[in-house]
């Protein structure tokens, strides 16, 4: 079933659980910090300023290598450890509402990815996934909100599912576009304006 605005109002006002996706990478998870951080750190005469590196420099084909390092190492999905009110606010939502986590992270990262969902101890930790497409996932649970930050991911699933945009550089394009919260803290109160 597609979600309108009239089935959310009224899932809510009828007290049903509303479900909520997550996407990690620049959503609950600022790993673009741990590998630009990383990069600073390794490599020899950087300079880009983070902007630009995630929105120019890291799709130069020059590049690919050290961008496919970064997709797939390990340690950069466990670095940093979820803050308080992060976890407090999660918990605030799952009073009402059913939480997923969808992420494309590859297989390099699962491990990685499953310990840090155990370890930060949020609600729901069952309902974490791995998939390229999420579209699928969206649809066959009926996923009523999704928040994201790629641009490619929100216009996938913005026919299926209400899409929260988190803004990034690499997102201004199509900020206008969709509802659009600064980090993912703002999102209870936003939630209850859509
Ligand atoms: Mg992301």
């Amino acid at each position: 079933m597609v979600m309108t605005k009239g089935t959310r109002t009224l899932k809510r006002s009828m007290n049903f659980m509303t479900k909520i996706g997550f996407d990690l990478d620049g959503v609950l998870y600022d790993w673009h910090r741990v590998a630009y951080e990383w990069v600073v750190e390794n490599k020899e005469g950087f300079n880009v300023p983070y902007g630009r590196f995630w929105t120019e420099w890291i799709n130069n084909s020059k590049h690919r290598m050290l961008a496919d390092f970064l997709v797939k190492a390990p340690v950069f999905v466990t670095t940093i450890i979820m803050s308080e009110p992060m976890r407090e606010m999660l918990w605030g939502l799952a009073k009402n509402s059913e939480l997923f986590y969808i992420t494309a992270r590859p297989k390099e990262a699962h491990f990685g990815t499953r310990w840090w969902i155990k370890t930060s101890k949020i609600p729901n930790p069952e309902n974490l996934f791995f998939a390229q497409d999420k579209l699928p996932l969206i649809i066959n649970h009926e996923i009523d909100y999704f928040v994201e930050d790629r641009t490619k991911n929100a216009l996938a699933l913005q026919n299926h599912t209400k899409v929260i945009l988190v803004a990034k550089p690499w997102n201004e394009l199509i900020q206008e576009e969709f509802p659009t919260i600064q980090s993912v803290l703002e999102l209870p109160e936003l939630l209850e304006t859509i």
